[in-house]
């Protein structure tokens, strides 16, 4: 196996050692520091994103995020990441097909449940007073 391919594994499975999380360029680069330079952690990062492997989405503090896709456990499922914990949950396939249905209907739009990421409060959060 030669480097590059070497570091693309590296990557994958820091992805896949953390299937709900966003996380950023920043992160991987650090936790791979001593495998992976950072610029092979844009480079890959930017190839994934292009196969479809990786979604990018934008944090609330306009950092770059990147969540990984190509497992079949999140296949097809909206997530939603609590802003207080930053924990990540699949949205129940009931709610999901409502919402993608009353897109559907409401607004001609068709949704692409695999790459939506809802930022909100969870359920154990939103109980608590902050
Ligand atoms: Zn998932
Ligand atoms: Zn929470």
């Amino acid at each position: 196996m030669n480097y590059a391919t070497e570091q693309r594994k590296s990557i994958i499975s820091y992805f896949e050692k953390r299937l709900d999380e966003s996380v950023s360029a920043a992160d991987i680069a650090s936790a791979l520091a001593f495998s992976v330079s950072k610029s092979a952690v844009y480079r890959n990062l930017a190839l994934l994103e292009k196969e479809g492997k990786i979604v990018r989405v934008q944090s609330g503090d306009r950092t770059a995020l990147y969540r990984y896709v190509a497992s079949g456990k999140c296949e097809g499922k909206i997530h939603m990441s609590c802003v207080r914990c930053g924990k990540t949950e699949h949205v129940s396939a009931e709610a999901a097909s409502r919402f993608e249905k009353a897109l559907k209907d409401a607004d001609g739009f068709s949704l692409n449940k695999g790459e939506c990421l809802l930022f909100g409060v969870c359920k154990d959060c939103s109980g608590r007073v902050k």
